[in-house]
């Protein structure tokens, strides 16, 4: 009751009797109901107070029902406003359809039960009420699909247009009027239907709603997103563009498994592509492929020369010339840094794979030109073979990465196939390498000294400082079993650091015990690594002012080949520590390839003539005349010479004879513990001549 009783219904009837019992069923029923005498006074009401419904007499003076219906109807404001038109029973038939016709909606005829005239009224009313939602609903519908970003359209069911919205007007650059009616496949490119026409069918003939992401071909060049549902009589469709978002994605998809620099695939692609390709292998049978893994030889040297901009260059024109190298179905990765990787498919048998790896060395004999200069440049590979039946893409990328470094250790330019006796190598390098970690926090490493004599008056200058691990199970260990791992882990670091430490404490105390010893030396060695660090001159000078040691009685020895490694860095550092007052003597003098020309620019005070030269000086015709080449050579170049590994008498005398100033070697000493050397020590400078023992 709760819309009706607003509902207001304006009856007209000239019969007064009739026009009150109207009033009286109607209000009952909950209506406002309103009266009116005659034709005009109806008219002027409706006009003033719009009602919901009318019900008016057919048969009046002045104005006749019909003529009243045309009037009401005129007005705009009561188009649609239902009219009950009241008549005698059959008198007035031809009437009645002359009333339908001039616009009433319904008519009632006396006499009539109040009932039927209720359920009469309030059924117009009911459905001028749904006619209305309907109307305002399906403006509301339409309004709602014009304002939206998201293009739409109908289709019927023969594929023609029913509705178009304006954004997909837009999209479609065509207007509505031109793709009302029209078929839907002429609108698109031929090299897309075939995607629309199964994913539309499927909507049409299953009933059910797709969703699909389609490029359009140039010149469009564009991504669109499309849902389609199934409607009464056909489909609806909203599509949008999407080219934005899609490309975002691509290129985040990209980057996520593209190297930045040289565009090749990235670690994470090459791990998983190689993880299908061993599954899929494992599934089809006996496919043979190889994984390659590139290193190539000294190429910090080439960012520490000529700088990391033209490092990056160099790495491009490397990818893009082994790229040309490849057939299209292998892949080619880096790794990062200067590592590279190499997925090689469908070998015929595994020796192919050497043929590759030749060829690739091939091709980078050819020097490459960063910025005019002419660079050469060679890799060391390791390979691994699936006939080693891998299940994980890591552990073949973990194998061919052991040969390669066995590869390196064999030299420049090598390739090596990857066995199980590397990998057990590799397992020993690692534990050592855990091994020494251990050690370093334990402090399991002890420092042994080796007098130097001055070989003219036979007395001692100093000790070289030589490094020994006290291993809990195997006892002491020489340098040469753990200083290579020690340096490959980077621990050579934190243990070459205290080496220094504990030797210049160690001279500090036996001077101050012993004040006739404060011109004795010590002297360490150190590590390429080492001297590569660029606050090295900073952190001697730490060590040194902590343990009070005077800068003229610490000698740093570093070996030939290292200083040659790189030469720029060497220098700069040499000369900072040069200027703490600490001399420098090249080691191992003989063994490497120095220039003579860098040789000669190097601030250093000692050549420590290696043990190979002073051995084979005895033996035979002009062996000694390396060693009298080397004396001679640092005289001129104002340098002071050490004789390393003097064992014997013989020798020690043609040295002498040599005017060699200073030897070390088992004739004096053999490497000693701290105590022993401090005995050593106060003999030695108690008697000022020394006699050789062994
Ligand atoms: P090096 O600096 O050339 O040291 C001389 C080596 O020759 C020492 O071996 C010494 O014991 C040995 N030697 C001395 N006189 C004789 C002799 O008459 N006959 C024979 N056969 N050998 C003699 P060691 O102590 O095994 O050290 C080997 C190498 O390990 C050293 O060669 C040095 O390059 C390196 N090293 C030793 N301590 C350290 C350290 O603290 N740090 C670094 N980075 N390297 C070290
Ligand atoms: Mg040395
Ligand atoms: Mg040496």
């Amino acid at each position: 009751m709760t819309l009706q009783s607003k509902m207001t219904v304006l009856v007209i009837n000239d019969e007064p009797d009739a026009l009150d019992l109207m009033t009286f069923i109607l209000s009952r029923a909950g209506y406002n109901v309103l009266t009116a005498h005659n034709g005009n006074t109806g008219l002027e009401i409706a006009k003033h107070v719009t009602p919901e419904l009318i019900i008016s007499d057919v048969m009046m003076p002045n104005i006749n029902g019909i003529e009243l219906c045309r009037l009401l109807r005129a007005d705009i404001a009561l188009k649609t406003t239902p009219i009950i038109l009241v008549s005698a029973v059959h008198k007035d038939s031809e009437t009645v359809i002359e009333g339908l016709e001039a616009g009433a909606d319904d008519y009632i005829e006396v006499p009539y039960e109040s009932e039927r005239l209720v359920a009469k009224v309030a059924r117009l009313l009911e459905r001028k009420m749904s006619e209305q939602l309907l109307r305002e609903s399906r403006e509301e519908v339409t309004n709602i699909l014009e304002s939206i970003t998201d293009a739409f359209y109908a289709l019927d069911t023969d594929w023609n247009f029913t509705y178009v919205n304006q954004a997909a007007e837009h999209l479609l650059n065509r207007s509505q009027k031109e793709l009302l009616g029209r078929n839907v496949w002429n609108e698109y490119p031929a090299a897309v239907n075939a995607t629309f026409y199964l994913m539309y069918h499927q909507a049409m003939n299953e009933k059910v709603a797709v969703e699909f992401i389609e490029s359009y071909p140039a010149p469009l060049n564009k991504w669109y997103e499309f849902r389609v549902y199934p409607a009464k009589n056909g489909i609806s469709v909203y599509f949008r563009d999407v080219t934005q978002r899609v490309q975002t994605e691509k290129q985040l998809q990209y980057d996520a498994f593209h190297d930045a620099l040289t565009g090749l695939a990235n670690r994470a692609f090459f791990n998983e592509y190689l993880q299908k390709t061993i599954e899929r292998t494992k599934r089809n049978g006996s496919d043979l492929f190889a994984v390659l893994f590139l290193d190539f030889d000294r190429f910090k040297l080439i960012n520490d020369s000529l700088g990391h901009a033209e490092g990056d260059n160099l790495l491009k024109q490397i990818a893009r010339r082994l790229e040309s190298t490849l057939r299209s179905g292998d892949l080619f990765a880096r790794l990062g840094g200067d590592e590279f990787t190499i997925l090689v498919n469908n070998l015929r048998d595994p020796s192919v794979v050497s043929l590759i790896a030749d060829h690739i060395q091939t091709r980078l004999e050819i020097p490459f030109e960063i910025s005019g200069n002419k660079i050469f440049i060679s890799a060391s590979i390791g390979i691994a073979l699936s006939t080693t039946n891998y299940e994980i893409a890591e552990d073949m990328l973990r194998d061919a990465d052991i040969a390669m470094y066995q590869a390196k250790a064999k030299g420049k330019a090598q390739y090596q196939v990857f066995d199980q006796t590397m990998r057990e190598q590799a397992l020993t390098q690692m534990r050592i390498e855990t091994e020494i970690r251990d050690a370093v926090e334990r402090e399991e490493f002890l420092v042994y000294y080796q007098p130097i004599m001055n070989l003219e008056t036979d007395s001692l200058i100093g000790f070289e400082a030589l490094v020994r691990w006290k291993h809990k199970t195997h006892g002491i260990l020489l340098p040469f079993q753990f200083i290579g791992a020690a340096e490959d882990s980077g621990l050579i670091l934190p243990l070459g650091k205290w080496v220094l430490h504990e030797s210049c404490q160690q001279m500090q105390d036996w001077q101050k015990r012993n004040p006739t010893a404060s011109n004795l030396s010590v002297s360490v060695n150190l590590s390429s690594k080492q001297f590569l660090q660029s606050d090295l001159a900073e952190q001697i000078s730490e060590i040194l002012k902590e343990t009070g040691l005077n800068p003229h009685c610490l000698k740093l020895e570093i070996t030939e080949s290292h200083i040659m490694e790189n030469i720029v860095m060497t220098t700069q550092t040499i000369t900072k520590l040069r200027a703490l007052g600490i001399e420098l003597s090249i080691d191992d003098f003989g063994t490497g390839y120095s220039s003579l020309s860098y040789l000669h620019s190097l601030p250093v005070s000692y050549l420590k003539i290696d043990r190979s030269f002073i051995t084979r000086m005895i033996d035979g015709e002009g062996k000694s005349e390396i060693v009298h080449t080397i004396i001679k050579l640092a005289q001129n170049l104002k340098m002071k010479v050490i004789a390393e590994g003097i064992e014997t008498s013989e020798q020690l005398i043609k040295l002498k004879m040599l005017n060699c100033e200073y030897g070390q070697g088992y004739i004096f000493a053999k490497p000693m513990e701290a105590k022993a050397a401090e005995t050593f020590i106060a003999k030695s400078l108690e008697s000022s001549t020394y006699c050789a023992t062994e």
